[in-house]
């Protein structure tokens, strides 16, 4: 299939979406409409087919209408097909599925484990739906990759009846991320089917253990919140801080949550920043926060990729990626440096050159180290192309 997927992301109150076209030096149209449903200010920004951004006030928009913005922001490209990014698929899910009303029903069912995304995912499912009725859909889930692991990596040590009968387990995400990026290093290493750390080190972070292509472990857990730190979401904490919270400060769960997921992580460390950039900015001008979050941040990730270990029969190497782990050489250098054991050895020079978006080998010997540019857009597209052909051969 050769014509372009249209890909769609679709929060609570923003859309994402990409055109990505089967050739990979063909230009992809993108864009984001944001504030959505909230009265007024909607707004959709993008880079058009002369590779020129635009941005265009789109009034009181809900998803349907920007929906239809974008779709004239197409211009004369039509998709063949649509590939929309769904969180949380549970255990139903281990690939993508051709979208029809009982697949939106499971993924209906499945809400209860991602509450804030998969309504919002659903809603552009229906939006899409109703645009293009002749179109096939394919739903692409954040946990699928991670179906994979074996129960003593995915198992919760708790009681039983919690799995049995609330699907209360380790299910992980940034799923098509972590695919991408180990098919990437088996390919550009020639090490078909090798054993990968890969880090994920964006807004959202996490790590994953891949072996011949399969997810074996992976540091989120039953929502993103489990695992290292992340720009506002703590990661992992003593699960006896909820009680100690509640009990002690009176704290109610909803701000509980909020708190662990919204100003904790590299804002609520630092007191100053969930960017990256600006922490290793004011790291530099002697800021003692700063030093102390970055230091956190780089151990976690260290310590995470240690644990991640035990699931691998031979360690071929680490790969980063992720607006941090694509950019920042500092970050890359620390985690590295708190893994001697590992055997690796950074070319510091390649390390340092190795930003915006460029992939390249960071090692001067020992385990192979890669920096490798994700592209979930581009992975969801493959997916509903290669479930699209499985399904009409
Ligand atoms: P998301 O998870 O929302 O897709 P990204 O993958 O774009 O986010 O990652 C965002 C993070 O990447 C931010 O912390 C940002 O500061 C960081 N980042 C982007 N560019 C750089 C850079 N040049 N150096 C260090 N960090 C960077």
């Amino acid at each position: 299939m050769n014509a372009p997927v249209l890909v769609i992301n679709c929060g609570s109150s923003s859309i994402k979406y990409a055109l990505v076209p089967s050739a990979p030096d063909q230009p992809r149209l993108a864009g984001l409409a944001e504030r959505l449903g909230s009265g007024g200010d909607a707004r959709l920004k993008g880079i058009d087919s002369r590779g020129e951004s635009f941005s265009q006030a789109l009034g009181e928009a809900d998803h349907t209408r920007a929906l239809e913005a974008i779709l004239d922001r197409l211009e004369r490209h039509r998709p063949v097909a649509v590939g929309h990014r769904i969180v949380h698929g549970g255990e139903r899910f281990t690939r993508a599925a051709l979208i029809d009303d009982d697949v939106v029903a499971a993924i209906e069912q499945t809400s209860a484990l991602a509450p804030l995304h998969n309504p919002a995912n659903l809603e552009g499912v229906a939006a899409t739906r109703r645009l293009f009725p002749d179109l096939p859909q394919v739903a692409v889930f954040d946990t699928a990759f991670h179906q994979t692991l074996p129960a003593r990596a995915y198992r919760y040590a708790l009681p039983e009846a919690l799995y049995r009968d609330h699907a209360i387990r380790r299910y992980g995400f940034h799923g098509t991320s972590h695919a991408y990026v180990s098919r990437r290093a088996d390919a550009l290493s020639g090490l078909e089917g090798g054993g990968w750390l890969t880090a994920h080190l964006g807004n959202g972070c996490s790590t994953c253990a891949v072996w011949q292509g399969r997810s074996l472990d992976t540091s989120m857990g039953l929502t993103p919140l489990e695992g290292v730190a992340m720009g506002t979401r703590s990661g992992d904490v003593d699960p006896g801080l909820h009680a100690h919270l509640s009990r002690q400060l009176g704290w109610s769960l909803e701000r509980i949550d909020e708190v662990l997921n919204r100003n904790s992580g590299l804002l609520g460390l630092s007191g100053l920043t969930n960017d990256m950039r600006e922490l290793e900015a004011a790291e530099s001008q002697g800021h003692p926060g700063a030093a102390l979050t970055l230091e956190v941040f780089c151990y976690r990730i260290a310590k995470s990729l240690a644990a991640l270990s035990c699931a691998l029969p031979r360690l071929d190497g680490l790969v980063f990626t992720g607006g941090i782990g694509e950019n920042s050489a500092p970050v890359r250098e620390r985690v590295i440096a708190l893994l001697p054991h590992f055997g690796l050895q950074l070319n510091r020079t390649v390390n340092s050159e190795t930003v915006r978006g460029r992939e390249g080998r960071i090692d001067a010997g020992g385990r192979q180290l890669w920096v490798i540019p994700t592209d979930e857009e581009g992975q969801i597209a493959n997916e509903t192309r290669q479930r699209l052909q499985e399904i009409s051969a």
